[in-house]
């Protein structure tokens, strides 16, 4: 017998996996990545959790059909922010399930706890996951089983419900002391959780989605450096220190110049395409603004791709509250 788990990386999916390692079921953790999951890679973390409890991982690329099927057009709508929980476990699930058969697995779990999440993890919600899925009946929630109406793994015995759990709301200690039990090492996740929840992420990118079509390779910018929209809507972003200027370099996007500072230290910087004459040069001075740089000097910023470059006399160069009013 054999279960494929979605795994988030945290606690709580890496428990349900171990619920059903316990019943001598193998287990194939399968990480799917939408693209949004955080602004750090966290491979190593997940291979870390896995290798404690046994079990292989999987990493899924969805980002492209995620884009196509779930961000824009959710049926159950969106959490707080720009989070389509309902319709993105729906949807990790419909996946997931497309491999059963792949890797000679008969069903699927998942960490979910009944009352934990607003949005996705009410009792009707954790429904209507299902019902999107398409693999109803062949979905576990090993950690509130006990709470849900028993599912075919269940009800035919390849597993034992009486060993699975009764967990229900946004307590976490039963969690915590499980963790303690098994001897479970640095299970806290790095990098933080899914950026769709966030305020500020959730604007930038109703930002972006207002003026562009929103693509693969644009994920990753959205998630480093300032981003600013200029007078005319091209979309300036600015390196804050040596991460983002990385990121922002190794950029595949076709929208965007690459611009720095030719005289001086100063951030890696993307220009739209679209980008007037007049909003170059505005770009040009934002740049210089943040680069090390001092009243009365001259500076020059070439824009990549296009042989074009501009010099901004130190002494005009706007403040950081003149920019602040372009940052999104
Ligand atoms: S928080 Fe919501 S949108 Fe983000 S990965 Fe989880 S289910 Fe998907």
């Amino acid at each position: 017998m054999r279960a494929l788990a979605l795994f988030s990386g945290g606690l709580d999916s890496t428990l349900a996996m171990k619920l059903i390692v316990d019943q001598g079921i193998e287990v194939i953790a399968v990480n799917v990545n939408i693209g949004f999951g955080s602004t750090v890679d966290r491979t190593e973390h997940m291979q870390n959790m896995c290798d404690q409890i046994g079990v292989k991982l999987e990493i899924l690329d969805l980002r492209e059909l995620y884009l196509e099927e779930v961000l824009f057009n959710p049926k159950y709508g969106y959490g707080k922010n720009f989070n389509p929980c309902v319709d993105c476990h729906g949807f990790m699930f419909r996946y997931t399930g497309q491999l059963l058969e792949k890797y000679d697995a008969s069903f699927m779990i998942s960490g979910e706890v009944v009352g934990q999440r607003p949005m996705s993890q009410r009792k009707d919600a954790m429904d209507n996951v299902k019902s999107l899925s398409n693999y109803d009946d062949l979905i576990v929630r090993p950690m509130c089983a006990k709470l849900l109406e028993p599912s075919l793994p269940e009800r035919e015995g390849w597993i034992e419900r009486e060993k699975l759990l009764d967990i229900n709301g946004r307590n976490r200690q039963r969690q915590l002391d499980m963790a303690k039990e098994i001897g479970l090492k640095d299970f806290e996740s790095p990098g933080g959780g899914c950026l769709l929840t966030e305020v500020q992420f959730s604007n930038r990118l109703r930002d972006f989605v207002d003026h562009d079509k929103l693509e693969v390779e644009d994920i990753d910018t959205l998630k480093a450096g300032r981003h600013l929209r200029l007078p005319n809507g091209a979309k300036l972003i600015i390196g804050r220190h040596q991460e983002d200027n990385e990121k922002l370099k190794n950029t595949t996007s076709k929208k965007y110049y690459k611009a720095r500072i030719l005289d001086a230290v100063g951030p890696f910087s993307l220009l739209d395409k679209k980008a007037t004459q007049e909003e170059k040069e505005l770009a040009a001075t934002f740049i210089v603004s943040y680069g090390k740089t001092e009243t009365d000097k001259n500076y020059t910023v070439i824009f990549e791709d296009e042989d074009e470059s501009f010099t901004q006399e130190g002494q005009k160069l706007p403040t950081k509250d003149e920019i602040s009013k372009y940052l999104i």
